[in-house]
């Protein structure tokens, strides 16, 4: 089958019952099309299969819910395909009657971690825009409780299980998304030394590596997530994608690796002093930061002085995350994964 992974690629298995969610979750986060749109989607029949160049090469496989995976005559591929995939991203759908679809997600945690013991088995909550607050941490609760407890009657006691909350309609399912593919990337407490090591040395508060096309981001510094930032810097990306005037072929544009053309650089300064700031890099990845530069004691300062030195210190960045694109090059060339 052409589902089995033959080249060097992470992939991604995203399976669920039928109407979960899993056909609106890769055209919202793979393709820009908007939440409302999905609407009117077909429910997936048949498996598909996306790839990604990213940081990494991805590929996103979608198998449809009916699909039966313990015949006979698919055995033999379903178990090639098990063991070839790097994490296995299973949707729930939270506004829906879901004691079938726990059965089923057991049922394949257990085939497929008795083939591939090394695989991430990551559970998205979905669709919890559908639910209030109170009923999202019962849902959540009942939820990883249930799993629990039918995978302990299945002697799986050990596999690790992660929950996420996901819906299409916020940023929560890019937030997931990120968490699952970084395990994934090898090279990734590498990367997070290098992102500490620039917050060190600089006047940045936050730094994302976004992959560009999804607003999936691979790697952060190791300071928490705060949704809210994120946001900010993933529109930025859109902002200033709009900005260049290339929107047509901006996305295009940022992926090429082309040596000849400038990267693309943006910086906005928002209202409370903190700096936006955007770097393209390898791969059709942009490092994404907040710098806030502390002007010290102004109050014997020109204007003419504090630009000049807000514009040092920006140049001073701009040296160091070219250092870091460097580090970034040689790590691509070397880089494996998980
Ligand atoms: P699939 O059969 O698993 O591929 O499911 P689809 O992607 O076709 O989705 C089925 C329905 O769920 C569609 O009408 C989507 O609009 C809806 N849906 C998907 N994700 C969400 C979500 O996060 N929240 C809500 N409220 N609806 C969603």
């Amino acid at each position: 089958s052409d589902l089995i992974n033959k080249d060097n690629k992470a992939t991604i298995l995203l399976m669920g019952l039928r109407r979960c969610g899993k056909s609106s979750i890769c055209k919202v986060v793979f393709h820009n099309m908007q939440p409302l749109d999905t609407l009117y989607l077909e429910s997936t029949s048949k498996p598909t299969k996306e790839e990604f160049k990213s940081l990494i090469d991805l590929a996103v496989m979608e198998l449809p819910g009916q699909l039966n995976f313990f015949e006979p005559s698919n055995f033999y591929d379903s178990e090639k395909l098990f063991s070839s995939i790097g994490a296995l991203v299973y949707v729930i759908d939270s506004q829906d009657e879901y004691l079938n679809a726990l059965t089923n997600v057991s049922m394949i945690v257990e085939y497929a971690y008795r083939i591939n013991p090394k695989i991430h088995i990551e559970v998205l909550i979905h669709k919890i825009d559908g639910l209030s607050e109170d009923f999202r941490m019962d849902t959540q609760r009942d939820i990883m409780q249930r799993v629990g407890d039918e995978l302990l009657d299945l002697g799986l006691e050990g596999v690790q299980v992660s929950f996420y909350l996901t819906s299409i309609f916020d940023h929560s399912i890019y937030e997931a998304f990120s968490r699952i593919i970084q395990k994934l990337i090898f090279e990734l407490p590498a990367l997070e030394n290098l992102l500490d090591l620039l917050i060190q040395y600089n006047k940045f508060e936050k730094i994302f590596l976004f992959d560009i096309n999804s607003k999936i981001y691979v790697a952060t510094d190791s300071s928490p997530v705060d949704i809210q930032t994120y946001e900010v810097c993933a529109e930025f990306i859109d902002v200033t994608i709009d900005l260049d005037g290339l929107y047509e072929t901006g996305a295009e544009k940022l992926l090429l690796e082309d040596k000849n053309n400038k990267p693309i650089k943006c910086i906005s300064k928002l209202k409370n002093g903190t700096i936006l700031y955007l770097h393209q890099m390898i791969r059709g990845l942009a490092l994404v930061a907040l710098v806030r530069i502390d002007n010290g004691d102004t109050s014997n300062l020109s204007q003419k002085e504090i630009d000049d030195n807000v514009k040092t210190q920006l140049s001073i960045i701009d040296h160091n995350v070219c250092v870091f694109k460097k580090s970034l090059e040689k790590m691509w060339e070397s880089s494996r994964i998980k």
